[in-house]
């Protein structure tokens, strides 16, 4: 932490630069007034995407709605037992893990491989990302089960985009998010060709559960902890799930199902306000749609999530260059390419301990060839607080909605991702935030906990994933599926 005395600084930034400051703050800042009207329209959403008047799931004029149902029915006991493995496909990495789930309660093992996703592989062909994923899994039984003679190992495949489940061991993608773009997956069941290269290799696996990263946090970190009742993720994306009784779910009511029997429901709000009446989006947030694969699409996730922050950033100095107000004659070439900052840059940024910003000055020159004056460091820096800030503020802003509509007191609220485990700051003013919307009384006691608290996970996509896949191999042997 900076000590206060820094604010005086900016009496050294000349006239035009603080002007530049003071609209970026008019135009980044998030007050109660905006996050009240977001929470507002938030909780009517998350109401009609379990409404849908008129239309099934997997009704094809239904496939981009969110709201999705996981067919994941309640929460574990704490006492699942089996070994099964989990295949988590990331943005930036592949991991396969095998877990144990012994019988104590709430106790895990688990082994784990990574392996990288690259990069061509988000915008290569259907086949070659099958091909990839098998190859990585077929790796990971060779090395571990070496020799061994193998029944087919049950799996929980963590598929962290929307699809459309009529079965929790199938799922049509509904569209492609985080940067993917694969030609012919979707509005297709990603899980035969997924199968099928597994086959083709003769892995001895068998998909049980298609999962959700967030349903996966929520069962994972409800797996040690009753009082868990949100799983979300801040990370290259951001969503959240969250438990529902059948008997709320007008969309399922033609299936029958025992209304008190719960189930998980993806939210997929990334996907929230794309029709951009509520969220306060700047030039710089529309620029990024426009330039994106999927314009229109995730306009929540687009102002809040990891793959954006840095984006943001980007276009915000590279017009400010172009407005003659910074890095006069410089060559700002290494602000030209998209996506070439990644959060964790604006994270190094705000955690700059120096008075002076010599570290930032220091990582403006390694990553962009930019020397930058004192008041230049200034905006620099106030900038990243102010993305971030706004990124902690909106990301509250679906946890509150649940909660709100749920009539939820308290809650323990499960999160994990990138931002939200290394962005400074973002547990402390995702929780301001809240506090605001949630309209809690003063704090008895300074260590007293909110009501509603936001806190790291347990390990969604390996734990939760075999937590899930166990569930589901129960339902069976008891014959509800
Ligand atoms: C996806 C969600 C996912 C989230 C976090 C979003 O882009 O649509 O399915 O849960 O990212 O990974
Ligand atoms: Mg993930």
């Amino acid at each position: 932490r900076r000590p206060p005395s820094r604010k005086g600084s900016m009496a050294d930034v000349p006239k035009d630069l603080l002007a530049q400051i003071k609209h970026l703050e008019e135009i980044f800042t998030v007050p109660k007034e905006t996050l009240d009207k977001i929470v507002t329209k938030f909780v009517k959403e998350l109401e009609k995407g379990l409404a849908k008047e008129g239309s099934t799931i997997g009704d094809i004029t239904d496939i981009r709605q969110p709201m999705n149902p996981t067919w994941c029915m309640g929460f574990p006991t704490g006492h699942e037992t089996g070994t099964f493995l989990a295949l988590d496909m990331g943005g930036t990495n592949l991991r396969v893990c095998e877990i144990h789930l012994p019988e104590e309660k709430g106790e895990f093992d688990i082994i784990q491989s990574k392996y990288r996703m690259p990069e061509e592989l988000k915008t290569g062909t259907a086949d070659e990302l099958w091909g990839y994923i098998a190859d990585c899994l077929q790796q990971f039984i060779e090395y571990h089960h070496e020799g061994e003679k193998l029944d087919k190992l049950p799996l929980g495949f963590t598929f962290s985009y929307p699809a459309t489940q009529h079965y929790i061991d199938h799922g049509i993608l509904q569209r492609w998010t985080k940067g993917f773009d694969i030609d012919g997956v979707e509005g297709e069941d990603v899980v035969p060709p997924f199968e099928k290269a597994l086959a083709e290799r003769g892995v001895p696996i068998k998909l049980t559960a298609l999962i959700n990263d967030t349903t996966g946090t929520l069962i994972a970190s409800a797996y040690t902890d009753t009082e868990m009742k949100i799983g979300c993720i801040f990370g290259t994306g951001c969503n959240a799930a969250y438990m529902e009784n059948c008997g709320s779910i007008p969309k399922l009511a033609h299936m029958n199902l025992d209304p008190e029997l719960p189930i998980a429901i993806n939210c997929e709000y990334g996907a929230f306000d794309n029709e951009h009446e509520v969220l306060p989006l700047t030039k710089y947030d529309h620029q990024i749609d426009e330039e994106s694969p999927r314009p229109g699409q995730q306009a929540f996730e687009k102002m809040i999530a990891g793959l954006y922050l840095g984006e943001i950033f980007r276009l915000v100095l590279l017009d400010m260059h172009d407005g003659k107000h910074m890095f006069e004659g410089q060559s700002v070439d290494k602000l030209k390419k998209p996506y070439n900052i990644d959060a964790s840059i604006l994270a190094a940024i705000e955690e700059d301990p120096f008075e002076n910003l010599s570290e930032t000055a220091e990582l403006m020159r390694v990553q962009f060839d930019l020397q930058c004056n004192k008041p230049e460091l200034e905006l620099v820096r106030r900038l990243a607080e102010l993305i971030g800030t706004r990124a902690a503020r909106l990301s509250a802003c679906g946890v509150a909605a649940i909660c709100k509509k749920k009539g939820y007191k308290t809650a323990h609220v499960g999160a994990d991702g990138s931002v939200f485990n290394k962005y400074p700051h973002f547990k402390a003013r995702g929780a301001q935030a809240l506090r605001e919307m949630l309209d809690w009384p003063e704090k008895k006691n300074k260590r007293d906990a909110d009501p509603v608290e936001i806190m790291t996970a347990e390990d969604g996509s390996g734990v939760g994933a075999a937590l899930i896949a166990a569930l589901t191999l129960k339902r069976v042997k008891e014959g509800q599926l």
